[in-house]
């Protein structure tokens, strides 16, 4: 099975150059966990989960990933990963089949037709194929992004309030899926403010609102 860690070494962050939304924060992922960022609104966590995936860089400090223990470069990093968040967009006015076609043209990878096919069923998208995106509810969206972050079989997954808008059967498939994810030797980051999601996780860190104030590391949790 593979080994994946993510290492955070003193980050710090300030979106202004004079309020640190994050300071001097270390800590380390090992594949088979559900690392857990929590912490009130504006502690961080979007920040954070942010820094950790390569998608915005830290003012000081720096992330370094290894897999079987090689360090590997961002661009690599971004090419395991899977990230969903409520944020992140979809393109609309297509459907779901031709967004998920369209994604593998653009990282230049061949369309998984098939396992498409299998992930849209499993989250009851089936009756749904020949409706663009714009017509689906705000979960069904939720879900798609689900299938589209899975289908490049990611080895990393980043999940910012994962269980926005999903109904309890999105839920209880979102969490099969994870804990299959975490079985197989995946490493997963879960930032939320939410009891249900944080049960999910191995291991915690909670983040404080004071911008100055490093975080309380519960390894425990
Ligand atoms: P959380 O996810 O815990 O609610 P965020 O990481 O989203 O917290 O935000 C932490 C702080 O950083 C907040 O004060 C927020 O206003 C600020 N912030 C987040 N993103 C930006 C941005 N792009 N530009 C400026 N400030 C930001
Ligand atoms: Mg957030």
């Amino acid at each position: 099975m593979q080994k994946i860690s993510l290492l955070a070494e003193n980050i710090s962050k300030s979106y202004n150059g004079i309020d640190y939304v994050l300071s001097n924060l270390s800590l380390e992922i090992q594949s088979g966990e559900i690392f857990g960022i929590l912490g009130p609104n504006g502690s961080g966590k979007s920040t954070l989960i942010k820094i950790l995936s390569r998608l915005i860089s830290p003012t000081n400090g720096k992330i370094v990933c290894t897999f079987d223990g090689k360090v590997i470069r961002a661009e690599k990093q971004i090419k395991i990963q899977g990230f969903i968040a409520p944020y992140l967009t979809l393109f609309e006015e297509f459907k779901a089949l031709e967004h998920i076609e369209i994604i593998f043209k653009i990282r230049s990878e061949k369309y998984p037709k098939f396992e498409a096919l299998k992930y849209l069923e499993f989250f009851e998208l089936t009756n749904s194929l020949n409706k663009p995106i714009k017509e689906y509810s705000s979960g069904m969206k939720q879900r798609l992004k689900f299938i589209l972050a899975l289908l490049f079989s990611p080895k990393i997954i980043f999940l910012d309030e994962p269980f926005t808008n999903l109904d309890e059967s999105g839920i209880e498939k979102v969490k099969t899926l994870l804990l299959q994810f975490k079985q197989g030797g995946g490493l997963i980051v879960i930032a939320t403010n939410d009891k249900r999601e944080a049960s999910l996780c191995t291991r915690t860190v909670t983040l404080n609102k004071s911008t100055t104030d490093k975080p309380d590391l519960d390894p425990t949790v």
